[in-house]
């Protein structure tokens, strides 16, 4: 392969900036690509050789409105997931039954995650640290 042999380039700032803006995809562009076993070929081949499983859930429940939390809500939650990853969420790891849904936990909801962590034995007490270091007062 012909070229420079080394791993970088000294450029101008303008000529710096035009190479790097060159890159900047125009607005609306298409970024993302699958590849593999996310690709739409893929994943129609796959959708054909086993059909009634991913397609039909999320029809059959995309009908009406669903309340938030509601049966049909946690269904279809799943489905999609299940549709998109291929993979079932609420498949239990150990024996391959459907799992229950029993709380949905935010990120603010820290001291529910302690006390649930705490009950499994599996809360680990994090070290306190120093506080951070006083800045010295400028003179001038
Ligand atoms: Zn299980």
């Amino acid at each position: 392969m012909a070229g420079p042999k080394r791993n970088f380039q000294i450029f101008d700032p303008l000529d710096f900036l035009a190479e790097v803006t060159q890159h900047i995809p125009e607005k609306g562009d298409h970024q993302i690509r699958y590849y593999g076993w996310y690709s739409n070929k893929n994943r129609g081949q796959r959708a054909k050789a086993q059909p009634a499983v991913a397609v039909a859930e999320p029809q059959e429940s995309g009908a009406k409105p669903l309340a938030p939390g509601g049966k049909q809500a946690r269904k279809r939650w799943a489905a999609l997931i299940k549709q998109v990853y291929e993979a079932d969420p609420l498949a239990c790891p150990k024996c391959g039954s459907e799992m229950r849904i029993i709380a949905f936990i935010e990120r603010r909801q820290t001291e529910v995650v302690e006390k649930i962590l705490r009950h499994c034995g599996l809360w680990e007490e994090a070290p306190a640290r120093d506080p951070p270091p006083v800045p010295e007062p400028a003179v001038g």
